[in-house]
């Protein structure tokens, strides 16, 4: 397996070689073919298998293959993820794979000050990569705006679950587009995770490592 024979935009195929990336892992090699299509994903794995190249290489394929300016106030891409630590390493991987694209990225998330944030999301972003509570927070404060999504990424559903975000997530869920694509990743599923796929996923390929 190749990371050229998956059909991947030249840029990108010249910053994975630049990380020194030879061939996709698993999760890589069976998820991005679904997501390059459209498709919704379910992907069971957990940290390390090399998952958040595994959603980021196609969505950013995808994205530099669309036209389109960042929507004032909001973003093309949402990725939730539930600590600020993994959504910072999230957004640093999106910059890192994305870097010769031109393509906008930024995080969000609680517990430092909210203007930075606040004028990142007025501008507008390709990417936003936040977790729950800050977002909501933001939201709240009239700062953004959701309605312009067009793949939607929930990272470590059930860590979502267990520190209690599942009722922010579905309050999101109402300002994001019902025609959109999503990809949902869990480590395990348990039934309130199996329950929000179901609500959230349309006739998703499932993939599992
Ligand atoms: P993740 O599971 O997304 O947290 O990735 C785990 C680690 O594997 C990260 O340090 C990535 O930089 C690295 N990684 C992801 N995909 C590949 C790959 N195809 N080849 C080499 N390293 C990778």
């Amino acid at each position: 397996d190749t990371f050229e024979a998956l059909s991947l935009d030249t840029r990108i195929l010249q910053a994975l070689a630049e990380e020194g990336y030879t061939a996709p892992t698993p999760i890589q090699a069976q998820s991005i073919p679904i997501v390059l299509e459209g498709r919704d994903l379910l992907g069971i794995a957990q940290t390390g298998t090399g998952k958040t190249a595994a959603f980021s290489l196609p969505i950013l394929h995808r994205l530099a293959a669309t036209p389109g300016r960042p929507p004032r106030g909001g973003c093309r891409v949402l990725v939730l993820s539930p600590t600020r630590e993994l959504a910072s390493q999230i957004a640093d991987s999106v910059k890192a794979y994305g870097r010769h694209l031109g393509l906008s990225v930024a995080v969000i998330f609680g517990g430092v000050g909210f203007g930075p944030q606040r004028s990142a999301l007025a501008r507008g972003v390709d990417i936003l990569v936040a977790t729950p509570g800050r977002l909501q927070d933001l939201l709240d404060q009239g700062a953004g705006r959701l309605d312009h999504v067009s793949t939607l990424v929930l990272d470590e559903a059930d860590q979502m679950l267990d520190k209690g975000f599942l009722p922010a997530i579905r309050r999101l869920l109402k300002a994001i587009p019902a025609k959109r694509q999503t990809l949902f990743f869990s480590a395990t599923m348990p039934g309130e995770i199996n329950r929000l796929a179901a609500e959230m996923l349309t006739d998703p390929a499932r993939v599992a490592v």
